[in-house]
């Protein structure tokens, strides 16, 4: 059993009944907060509390990897990470730190079928990376091999980057393609994760001319440790991309340091 089963699998009946009878009955039900399903008064919105703890991602941060530092180091300086170890992508940056309320949007996101959701988290995705977007020709979602995507019906990083399109007025490819499946990274280590999706995407060649010599933005929902979209950002670059920079909606933050 994967993950995604598992989370559908631990549906409260409530839940599962809501999404049912959503369609039918959304007149008479309150909608419910996203993130902790408690009635709010707008459809789609979070409540007051869940707002207030979601951790937008500001400046200072690294300007290569957007992580954010503790103490301002001045501009435009590179964490020790991104110094250490530079990515193959360009920049990164993401819209909200991946604590308990972001976990719970992508869970509503990517496991109970709240494509709803994407256009606003794709706002806030614009907004962190207008930068990024300013300079970009095109959004490529990473992708689900076909099987995944058989199974769970939509990809969510596909969604977010229409969202991202409609405020960004790019335009999305969906050249790069997933072909092999790969376990999901969820409890595996650093090497483990860069292990499992090596070589996993590769651009499609009969639509090589959407990525050689564009420069381009990888959209995906969480960035952990970064091995997916690295391992995307290679196989553009293979492709002749000029440029992959990367927007998630979250990642998981343990603190930039400063050069010293
Ligand atoms: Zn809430």
């Amino acid at each position: 059993m994967d993950s995604t089963t598992a989370v559908k699998r631990s549906l409260k009946p409530r839940d599962l009944l809501r999404a049912v009878l959503r369609p039918l009955l959304d007149i008479g039900l309150p909608p419910l907060c996203p993130a902790c399903r408690e009635p709010v008064r707008d459809s789609g919105g979070l409540c007051a509390a869940c707002w207030s703890r979601l951790n937008f991602i500001t400046r200072p941060y690294c300007e290569r990897l957007g992580i954010p530092f503790v103490h301002d180091p001045g501009p435009g300086i590179l964490s020790m990470q991104a110094i250490a170890d530079p990515p193959a992508y360009g920049r990164a940056r993401a819209a909200v730190r991946f604590d308990d309320v972001a976990r719970a949007l992508v869970h509503a996101l990517k496991y109970g079928d709240r494509l709803d959701l994407a256009p606003m988290l794709g706002r806030w995705m614009a907004d962190a990376g207008r930068e990024l977007l300013g300079d970009a020709e095109a959004l490529v979602p990473v992708p689900l091999h076909w099987r995944r995507l058989w199974a769970r019906r939509f990809n969510q990083s596909a969604a977010l980057a229409t969202a991202i399109s409609t405020a960004s007025r790019l335009p999305v490819t969906m050249a790069l393609k997933r072909i092999r499946v790969t376990p999901q990274q969820v409890g595996l280590s650093k090497p483990a994760r860069a292990q499992n999706v090596q070589g996993a995407f590769r651009v499609a060649a009969a639509r090589s001319s959407e990525i050689a010599g564009r420069r381009l933005v990888i959209v995906d929902d969480v960035l952990t440790s970064g091995a997916t979209v690295e391992a995307c950002a290679r196989a553009l670059l293979r492709a002749g991309a000029a440029r992959a920079d990367v927007l998630v909606f979250a990642r998981v933050v343990e603190g930039a340091r400063a050069p010293i």
